[in-house]
């Protein structure tokens, strides 16, 4: 190269660097670089140590303690009270020595002093139900506070203890060094709540045609609270609102009900030939060879029956539990019960339903289906289901889980007509509960902290189940409807909420209790949030196999919400920060428009941009060695020409270096776009995430393309791409499947699309 032309180009790369200096600077001055969008989340997250891995795994000295509990409970059916006397014993893995215990009294939450009532901010309401009115205004508040008899140890002695509302600490004769067993015994009794007329997770229904109740009994009898290496004692009171954090455990647990009562709950039915007629038997036994049909252990005639007598009579329910967190039970004498058999791996288990028949015809026909179909889809995404049943019990107004047992609502109207809101308001409650079962009570996070870790992966895998449940069981669909209404999980659900308003909103990241709108916040918004990682961030193939890591090595142990988020990133190679950052530490929304879009040929001419850079700096344009210029159609130095041609006619430039450069095979396989367009992405909303756009061409067809998300990490507020075409473009919008929950999708189009306002379209609703 002679001296001369080394000049000469050197001056067009600082006419061309000049340039690009220039824009960048203008994105400097309008502040949008160096955004922390995708810095990793170090100062959010605690320091990897021995307990959990910077990977997310449990590290070689995780620990987690033990609760084995054996309790004789008496269910007083006349007076609606509930007695027991439970011994618990307890194992200190940690490497800590404890002074002390703590031990959950729930129903505390239900004394009648209780302080949970008087943190709510409740200014008059302009109207109220009577029975809200007079629940409020009144009467007496209800007395269901526990009743603690003693608190012993072994030998007899009494132990000393302090209750501070739903807690009460424990002393022992001497602290719990590590690797020591303490075990101690309370007795205790109180007042079982109407959970219809009162609201609760646990109680019982009054039905005052034949003066019967169905009870559904859970956190009733004192609990250990969990120890471990995040939280120490996880004694946050329970407010009655944030769920439950325990330790695992074996119960060994004996129920006294009526005699004419039939109960099922957590564990093993120890004495089925006790408590079961020959012909139950003999119904259970067929019933555990039925994979299509559920068999009734119980006719609707036979509960029909039973509601009309009142044994004087007990019979006592054995149950064996091994390794759960909590246990539950559900007992009356106006129950039909059937059950059905589920295949899962190389092992069966027991599908199970009891329900008033007030319940049917929808319980007959779904809720047994719906159990055994979600144990498929659940195990199917983490893990086989370990238990050996899981049971759906019919109870008014009711969603709530515990392991092997859920109760669920779901009612018909009295002349047995159901709506479709019932319908599926019914299966999708029974799949959310018995999903339950995988987390949090297998996968055992600690819901009074995270409500999310519990309620987001479990309605995030629902959706999943829901899609699954109406591909086997087409009828339960009504007419019209080709796929499930799943309520949450498509994203489009999610926009609403996230693009309202930004006082009534909290972070994913945030206590339960401390949330504002619970629903979106726990369940709705993470269940999106991983329905869109999944479909549209990581692809299925990634996200599933690393939702699978994370709930195998969690299962039985209890995970944070690290240890979640790190798992997906170490099993996929996905680097995620970013997405947790924005989705479950912020409140931003998702918005991604077009900005502008700009379409150009080639010429072998210097455009204005050249010429005007060239004179500020002195350079003669006849002196710059040939360059290929880009020409916006309709600026001044546009020459019709040049259009509906391709890059090689238009310059002789591009042409001649073709020649010089490219063999004939080379040139045979050369490209030849016409169309050239700079289209530029703005973003409004403050969440990163991929571009996903679709270019439709002339003649009909279009293509779809995303850019990850990164393509926002020097510039969050605008982007552009070149792209060279054969065929004209002539429109691009941006999502157009609704995949991201993008909050305003008027910017989505180019050319723009009218988007009609929620009010334009009511109005016209209106004169129609
Ligand atoms: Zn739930």
């Amino acid at each position: 190269m002679n001296k001369f032309k080394s000049v000469l180009l050197s001056a067009v790369f600082v006419a061309v660097g000049a340039f690009a200096q220039a824009q960048e600077k203008t994105e400097r001055q309008q502040g949008h670089t160096n955004n922390n969008k995708f810095k990793q989340l170090y100062d959010e997250f605690s320091t990897p140590n021995m307990f959990r891995t910077a990977s997310g795994a449990p590290g070689p000295a995780y620990y987690q303690q033990q609760a084995d509990y054996k309790m004789d409970i008496v269910l007083d059916d006349e007076n609606a009270r509930i007695s027991g006397s439970e011994t618990i014993t307890y194992t200190n893995n940690s490497p800590d020595t404890l002074n002390y215990l703590w031990v959950q009294l729930d129903q505390n939450v239900r004394v009648k002093d209780s302080p949970s009532p008087l943190i709510e901010n409740d200014a008059a309401q302009p109207a109220d139900t009577p029975g809200s009115f007079a629940d409020t205004f009144l009467t007496e508040p209800f007395d269901g506070g526990f009743n603690i008899l003693e608190v012993k140890d072994t030998n007899g002695r009494d132990l000393p203890h302090m209750i501070n509302q739903t807690m009460m600490r424990v002393e022992m004769p001497k602290p719990l060094a590590t690797g020591e067993k303490f075990s101690f015994s309370i007795k205790w009794w109180y007042n079982i709540n109407d959970h219809v007329n009162g609201r609760g997770r646990s109680g019982y229904e009054y039905f005052p045609e034949d003066d019967n109740r169905a009870y559904v009994i859970a956190q009733f009898h004192p609990r250990m609270a969990v120890y471990n290496d995040v939280e120490g004692w996880q004694n946050s009171q329970f407010w009655g609102r944030d769920e439950f954090a325990l330790p695992f455990g074996n119960f060994e647990v004996n129920i006294t009900v009526p005699a004419d009562h039939i109960l099922d709950g957590t564990g093993k039915l120890m004495n089925r030939k006790e408590v079961f007629s020959k012909e139950m038997m003999k119904r259970y036994e067929k019933a555990k060879k039925s994979y299509d049909e559920p068999v009734l252990i119980v006719t609707q005639e036979e509960a029909e029956a039973a509601e009309k007598t009142k044994s004087k009579e007990t019979k006592t329910w054995k149950l064996y539990a091994e390794n759960v967190r909590d246990f539950g039970f559900a007992t009356s004498r106006r129950w039909i019960w059937d059950m059905m058999a589920v295949k899962l791996g190389d092992k069966d288990v027991m599908a199970v339903s009891m329900y008033p028949k007030e319940g049917n015809p929808l319980w007959e026909q779904w809720s047994t289906k719906a159990v055994a179909s979600t144990l498929k889809t659940f195990s199917r995404m983490t893990f086989d289901y370990p238990y050996h049943k899981a049971i759906s019990v019919h109870a008014k107004n009711q969603g709530m889980e515990y392991p092997m047992i859920c109760w669920n609502y779901g009612r018909p109207d009295k002349d047995g007509n159901y709506s479709d809101r019932t319908k599926y308001g019914m299966i999708s409650v029974i799949i959310h509960e018995v999903g339950h079962n995988f987390f949090p009570m297998i996968v055992n996070s600690d819901e009074r902290q995270w409500t999310w870790m519990d309620e987001g992966l479990n309605t995030f895998t629902q959706y999943v189940a829901e899609q699954d449940f109406a591909e086997w069981y087409p009828d339960a669909l009504s007419e019209g409807h080709d796929k499930y209404p799943s309520r949450r999980g498509p994203a489009a659900k999610i926009v609403d909420y996230m693009g309202g308003d930004q006082n009534y909103i909290a972070p994913i990241m945030t206590k339960g209790l401390n949330v504002y709108q619970f629903g979106n916040n726990a369940y709705g918004k993470p269940a999106t949030a991983l329905n869109i990682l999944r479909e549209s961030v990581m692809g299925r193939e990634l996200f599933d196999y690393a939702f699978k890591e994370y709930s195998n090595r969690w299962k039985f142990k209890h995970p944070t919400p690290e240890d979640f988020f790190r798992t997906m990133e170490d099993a996929s190679a996905f680097d995620l920060d970013w997405f947790w950052r924005g989705w479950f530490y912020t409140t931003d929304y998702v918005d991604i428009g077009i900005k502008d879009v700009k379409k150009y040929y080639v010429s072998d001419e210097p455009n204005a941009e050249i010429r005007e850079i060239a004179k500020q700096r002195g350079i003669n344009l006849n002196d710059l060695p040939p360059l290929v210029y880009f020409v916006e159609e309709g600026s001044v130095d546009f020459n019709e020409s040049l259009k509906g041609k391709s890059v090689l006619e238009n310059s002789t430039t591009l042409n001649e270096y073709i020649m010089d450069n490219f063999s004939s095979a080379e040139r045979a396989k050369i490209k030849e776009p016409k169309y050239f367009y700079s289209v530029t992405f703005e973003k409004p909303g403050g969440l990163v995430m991929p571009i996903i756009v679709e270019y439709t061409y002339a003649d009909g067809t279009s293509k779809m393309e995303k850019y990850p998300a990164q393509i926002w990490r020097l510039n969050d507020a605008e982007v552009s791409k070149t792209i060279a075409s054969e065929k004209e473009i002539v429109s691009i919008k941006v999502d157009p499947n609704l995949e991201t929950a993008d909050v305003d999708t008027s910017n989505n189009s180019w050319p723009r699309e009218e988007v009609k306002s929620k009010f334009d379209s009511f109005k016209e609703g209106v004169k129609n």
